[in-house]
């Protein structure tokens, strides 16, 4: 029987194909008391285990990607390790000889041991390993359980997945795998996992509600990212005419492709600065594809994922400048690593160990708190700029002392490159994100010290309207035409105008088509946006003319009426 299920579209496009159904639940444990006569067995019966948990690692080893970033690999290998390691496989077993318990109780209460020994770590990078260690048991647990075959959720090509919720770091592991789409349960429309999608060009769907209940593997999917519907079972009529929408897709895509050489300006003839967002390195394909001569921000934090160390120096520098060189003159604007919040390095369970993870150590704060990962960064940005056009960015500024904090520590590693001889630019720009509220309203205080700013509105809303960004429950509440979000958009480009300083956005509203024109009548005059979105954001800067937005723009700033705030944007928009 086929049957729709509904959710929140957060990257367009339509995948059809087979459904691939991930279980993130945790197995439940019960502790059984055993014969000192079976304990023998039960040791046997926990190295069996092991020893298939190594097979299945081993298998998803070979069948990895050769085109896959150096981060998938490491990350099955630090859990091959972790499998010889004493302390998951010779501390179970003491526990089950001098407990006389059952192999799943003794390896829980390892589990447990050294997930409080992680927790107790000052160090909030080596803090988070743990979910490597309850990846590990989790592997173990099920096997114990019975499922002796490797779990489904390795294999994903070729798949629509359908899963509870999906960290940043399994959509990159399931996009070198080959998946065609991806449904969550969970999730809101500016949660990075959702941004990823929308960079990787994989169609998704987020907040369907209990949607594992309702399909069974092998089920055929339709997934449509642009309405949020996900159709299970559908007839051959209804996957023809979606394979019809399929084509015309394309066609719209390839059409777009003539702007690619055009210049990005006004019909009144504005010049715009169109930037792209990216990744890792390897999203300049698509940067350059767009035809994009520029990258308006670049997120570090994904070269920490799905691995147990933190890059070094020679790889941050390594990674930096294979962008610079691939833009040859064109501007680099680097940022800081903002791991923390819904970031996190680890692919398991991201952020459970933080009451609130998006007001907490977070950005730039984690970075001065860490300032061995700070420094090694800085260094790697300031060296490369010595290759090219790069500017340096700090996320989540929120007050003047951190700010003298951070051109501080620049200042001194400055001087430590120039000791040591390296090259670097020493007029190299320093901006910041305006993304926390107070940076919004206060950018007369923050700009004689910056070179720049960027807008992030997908945290400058979460943190003005106080809704979390990865929380599908209030994601209707997410609302970027909300009076105070225009208002403090407005402030933060006349503060920038004020200051003499140039100020973009570089947040997922500049990505969306519905408020390129908006922000253009706000005064925006340089944007970032996704690779995906390049072309289709670029053919409405050209079809626009600036003056004749202001008696809409004026009456937007003032009405206090949602109906005829999305009336004006209608209008605008035709
Ligand atoms: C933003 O907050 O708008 C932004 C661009 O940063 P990120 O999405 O990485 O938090
Ligand atoms: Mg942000």
């Amino acid at each position: 029987m086929s049957f729709t299920l509904k959710g929140i579209g957060v990257s367009k496009g339509i995948a059809i194909g087979k459904i691939h159904i991930i279980d993130h639940d945790t197995i439940e444990v019960n502790e059984y008391t055993l014969s000192k006569q079976s304990l023998d067995d039960e040791v046997a019966r926990f190295e069996d285990a092991l020893v298939i948990a190594r097979q299945q690692l081993q298998k998803i080893q070979k069948n990895i990607p050769k085109t896959a970033p150096e981060d998938v690999v490491t990350f099955i290998e630090t859990h091959l390790l972790m499998l010889n390691d004493s302390l998951l496989v010779d501390a179970p077993i003491q526990f089950i000889k001098e407990k006389q318990c059952n192999a799943e109780w003794a390896l829980k209460l390892q589990c447990d041991y050294l997930v409080k020994v992680f927790d107790e770590m000052d160090d909030p990078y080596i803090s988070s390993r743990k979910r490597d260690v309850e990846q590990v048991v989790s592997r173990i647990q099920h096997i114990l359980r019975g499922h002796t075959e490797l779990p489904s959720s390795t294999d994903v090509s070729n798949a629509i997945v359908v899963a509870d919720d999906l960290t940043p770091a399994d959509t990159i592991l399931m996009q070198h795998q080959g998946i065609l789409g991806f449904a969550t349960e969970y999730g809101g429309t500016t949660s990075h996992t959702a941004i990823l999608a929308r960079s990787l060009g994989i169609p998704a769907i987020v907040g369907l509600h209990r949607a594992r209940r309702y399909v069974k593997p092998d089920d055929t999917l339709i997934l449509d990212g642009i309405h949020g519907v996900m159709l299970v079972a559908p007839d051959q009529r209804t996957v023809e005419y979606y394979e019809q929408k399929q084509k015309q897709d394309k066609q719209r895509r390839t059409a777009l492709k003539r702007l690619k050489q055009a210049p990005c300006v006004t019909l009144d003839g504005q010049e715009i600065k169109l930037h792209t967002n990216i990744e890792f390195p390897e999203d300049m394909s698509s940067v350059k594809k767009a035809g994009s001569n520029g990258v308006g921000l670049y997120r570090t934090e994904f070269l920490f994922m799905n691995r147990i160390d933190p890059p070094d120096e020679a790889e941050h520098y390594a990674a930096y400048l294979k962008v610079v060189k691939s833009l040859k003159h064109g501007e680099v604007t680097i940022r800081t690593v903002d791991l923390g919040g819904d970031k996190q390095a680890n692919p398991l369970h991201a952020g459970s160990w933080i009451a609130n993870p998006a007001l907490g150590l977070r950005a730039i704060r984690l970075c001065l708190k860490n300032m061995t990962l700070f420094k090694q960064q800085l260094r790697a940005i300031l060296r490369v700029s010595a290759e090219g056009n790069v500017r340096m960015m700090i996320p989540m500024l929120s007050g003047l002392q951190e700010l003298t904090q951070v051109l501080n520590v620049v200042e001194e590693t400055r001087r430590e490159l120039s000791q040591e001889g390296f090259d670097f630019d020493p007029n190299m720009p320093v901006g910041a994100m305006v993304e926390v509220p107070a940076m919004a309203v206060c950018t007369d205080l923050f700009l004689p010290y910056l070179d720049f700013l960027s807008i992030g509105t997908n945290d400058l809303i979460q943190y003005t309207l106080a809704i979390d960004r990865c929380d599908d429950s209030v994601n209707y509440l997410y609302d970027p035409l909300h009076p105070a979000i225009l208002r403090l958009i407005k402030m933060s480009i006349d503060g920038a105008q004020n200051g003499c300083k140039p100020i973009s956005m570089c947040g997922e509203m500049a990505s969306d088509t519905r408020y390129v024109r908006l922000l253009l009548g706000l005064g925006l005059r340089a944007f970032s946006v996704n690779p995906e979105a390049f072309l289709e954001v670029k053919q409405i800067i050209n079809n626009t003319d600036i003056n004749s937005l202001h008696t809409n723009i004026t009456r937007m700033l003032s009405t206090d009426s949602p109906t005829e705030m999305r009336y004006l944007l209608d209008k605008m928009n035709t």
